[in-house]
């Protein structure tokens, strides 16, 4: 059984203040709203709903913690470029992700979603330049993969790749998809291996790939 199949939800926060108490570790799921991110966490989770408790209404702008046991926490950051959203509103979650990306101590890395056809924004390059900086890992998921022929998958990863080739010691980039489940396993590896080895053991991932090269992930050059 995977890691996130153990997922529950566990808190949902709106302010700095309410965020549960730094111990333990946590991992972060990104991306534009329409990305593809809930349906990525629901794939990892092998659940229909998990991440989608983030689009309830009152819940849309909020961090979700979901609990994964043994002190390890998956957090739903509020999806960005939504155009409809206030800028007032746009501005107080500008702030509390930039500062959450930036200091928090607990986050082991970053998963960033990024809807294959269209990789690369500007709001998605504001989260890589508050994330970077702390030297922590970034792995993308080139999402709805099953929406591409080969060639336009090739042209997708060799464009994140040159355009990301300055974070190559920092960042993986991947294919993905929720529908057809393209570098489900890839995934799932890649993000249980920040959690350390011990939890990767506990979760019982038997995929042979984790031992060599990782066909499918690639790291930029
Ligand atoms: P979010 O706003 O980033 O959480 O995006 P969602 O997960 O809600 O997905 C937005 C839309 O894209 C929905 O209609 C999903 O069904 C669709 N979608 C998400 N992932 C995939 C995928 O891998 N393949 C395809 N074909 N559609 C997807």
């Amino acid at each position: 059984m995977s890691l996130f199949q153990h997922a529950v939800f566990f808190t949902s926060v709106a302010d700095w203040r309410d965020l549960p108490t730094p111990e333990g570790e946590e991992i972060a799921f990104a991306g534009r709203s329409n990305a593809g991110k809930s349906s990525a966490i629901n794939a990892l989770a092998k659940r229909k709903r998990l991440a989608f408790i983030s689009k309830l209404p009152g819940r849309t702008q909020q961090i979700n913690f979901f609990s994964l046991g043994n002190g390890r926490y998956l957090v739903d950051l509020p999806g960005y470029g939504y155009a409809k959203v206030p800028v007032t509103i746009r501005q107080h979650w500008e702030t509390l992700l930039s500062k959450y990306l930036q200091t928090r101590k607990k986050l082991r890395g970053l998963v960033l979603i990024m809807d294959a056809r269209h990789p690369i924004t500007t709001l998605d390059k504001q989260m890589l330049d508050w994330f970077l900086p702390t030297g922590k890992p970034v792995h993308i998921l080139l999402s709805k993969a099953d929406k591409l022929n080969k060639q336009q998958a090739n042209n997708a990863l060799h464009h994140v790749t040159e355009t990301l080739s300055l974070c190559h010691h920092q960042c993986t980039v991947q294919l993905f998809s929720s529908v057809s489940k393209i570098g489900l396993d890839e995934a799932e590896a890649a993000i249980t291996a920040w959690f350390g080895p011990s939890l990767a053991a506990v979760s019982k991932i038997k995929n042979p790939r984790l031992k060599g090269s990782k066909p499918g992930v690639k790291r930029l050059k």
